[in-house]
């Protein structure tokens, strides 16, 4: 599992560099604790190359290229993807801890088609003409906001990087991406498929570095037009504050704590499995995981029960292992958290049912913890309110229908939720009270880049994937002509 520390530059201008001042940051392997790569870590001088760089393309080659022919290259980079796609799974796993089984048959297949969705779009987003008073020709056209700063987070590096990269090359827009210091390759990665299939220079730019440094800069940074940010609630925050000076457009996709709801009437069999993969997939690193369970009294020591028996069956594993269905904690960091969680969690009184602790898989080494359940979790303890980033899942149970709703939205996040039912009226009454992104009947965690995602209340705003990202990274102009004799 280990590999040759390799070292990684700037990509800039479709040139590699590297930072102005020679430091680097180390990624490590969170499976084995091996320092994997060492990356740049950018100064200023290279955050304005990179702006400089991507403000010269939007009037350079890529300004003034056909849309379809624009399109054609967003299609080119999804081929290409694809056909890397063994190395980039794996670049994906090492940096990041998740089975090789979701970054290769899940993850970088979901990138490539979200390059293929929105090449699509390149040549059908136009404007209109607009019936006003006066004889006047009044038309609308749809124009790129600029240069788009992607701030990107550790739990789907390359996926929420496409998320926004895609739309925005789309749209015209050119693009620098900020990865997570904890998992650059992948980013780094997709700018040697740019560059390979021919995107002009400047067109789509690369940048470590720490977030507080780097992603910092981009957000002070005059030059850019737009923040495309996934992460903490708390950094959405400040890039909100920081963008206020320069008015930088910017939509925010945050945190979640995400309700599954369980009703007596469900196939339990299957809401048993979407109460697991809701929590576990990704090792309960998604934004969007079904961290608080919610049960109907009537069948909630049953459910737990089984829920927690499945927990139990589910060791982590080496994360290269393509049987393995649970991988490593992306860093240390993040285990130390999610085992705070795990403790206040016990001292406020949950029952805890499965797991609750490190793991080894037999190396002695690797940041693997137990995949957990807690029972017994009242909606006001810390582990009902509180995003843990991890697979840690709280039980909390209910008494009716309205019960079951307001607990689900007694939450300051709103990113997804999900109703589990037979009854066709229960599962689209629930599902249009509930205030969330994303509502699931009878399923959990599926997306499709056809369809949108995106949060409420802190969980954000502004949605990405789908035609409704398109208007995030188009801005409208409309153009009078007076035809007065
Ligand atoms: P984070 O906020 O710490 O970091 C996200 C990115 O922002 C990283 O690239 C980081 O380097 C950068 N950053 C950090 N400080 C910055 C600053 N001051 N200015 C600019 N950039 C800065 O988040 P994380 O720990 O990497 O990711 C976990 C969080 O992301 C969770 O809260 C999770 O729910 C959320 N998330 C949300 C979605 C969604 O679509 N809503 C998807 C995935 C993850």
């Amino acid at each position: 599992m280990t590999t040759a520390v390799t070292r990684k530059q700037l990509f800039i201008n479709n040139d590699w560099r590297d930072a102005a001042g020679g430091k680097t940051i180390e990624v490590v392997n969170p499976a084995t604790e091996d320092v994997i790569a060492e990356v740049a870590s950018a100064e200023q001088s290279d955050v304005d190359a990179a702006v400089a760089a991507a403000r010269a393309a939007l009037d350079g080659p890529w300004g003034k290229m056909s849309a379809r022919e624009r399109g054609t290259l967003v299609w080119k980079i999804g081929e290409r993807l694809m056909e890397r796609a063994d190395e980039i799974a794996r670049l994906e796993t090492l940096h990041n801890g998740k089975p090789i089984f979701e970054s290769r048959q899940i993850e970088v297949p979901a990138s490539a088609e979200c390059f293929q969705y929105y090449a699509g779009w390149a040549d059908k987003i136009h404007g209109e003409t607009v019936p006003v008073k006066g004889n006047y020709l009044t038309y609308t056209l749809r124009e790129p906001v600029g240069v788009i700063a992607a701030i990107v987070p550790w739990n789907f590096p390359l996926l929420l990087t496409s998320w926004k990269v895609a739309p925005a090359l789309a749209c015209g827009n050119t693009v620098i991406i900020k990865p997570a210091s904890q998992t650059p390759l992948t980013a780094i990665a997709l700018a040697e498929v740019a560059k390979d299939v021919g995107l002009p220079p400047g067109v789509l730019n690369v940048i470590t570095g720490p977030g507080s440094k780097v992603g910092q800069m981009l957000v002070d940074h005059p030059g850019i037009d737009k923040i495309a940010f996934t992460g903490d609630t708390s950094t959405g925050r400040q890039i909100m504050r920081g963008s206020a000076e320069s008015l930088k457009r910017i939509t925010l996709e945050l945190g979640g704590k995400s309700p599954n709801i369980v009703f007596p009437d469900a196939d339990l069999d299957a809401a048993i499995r979407g109460a697991t993969t809701g929590i576990f997939y990704g090792k309960g690193e998604v934004c969007a995981a079904g961290s608080r369970l919610l049960v109907d009294k009537s069948i909630k020591n049953e459910f737990i029960d089984k829920v927690a028996a499945r927990a139990k069956k589910m060791a982590p594993g080496d994360p290269m292992d393509p049987k393995t269905r649970l991988g490593a904690i992306s860093s240390k960091k993040q285990l130390e958290t999610d085992l705070r969680y795990i403790e206040t969690a016990k001292k406020e009184g949950a029952t805890l049912v499965a797991g609750g602790a490190r793991a080894d898989i037999g190396t002695g080494k690797g940041y693997f913890l137990q995949p957990t359940v807690f029972d017994g979790v009242t909606p006001s303890m810390t582990i009902a309110r509180e995003e843990v980033f991890g697979p840690v899942l709280a039980a909390i149970e209910f008494a009716d229908v309205d019960e079951a709703i307001a607990r689900a939205n007694d939450s300051s996040y709103g990113l997804a939720a999900a109703v589990w039912t037979k009854d066709i009226k229960k599962a689209h009454y629930v599902a249009r009270k509930l205030q969330a992104g994303t509502v699931w009947i009878n399923t959990y965690n599926i997306y499709d880049t056809a369809a949108p995602f995106g949060g409420y209340k802190h969980s954000g705003f502004g949605r990405e994937m789908s035609v409704h990202a398109l208007e995030h990274y188009t801005q409208v102009k409309t153009v009078w002509v007076d035809l007065n004799q």
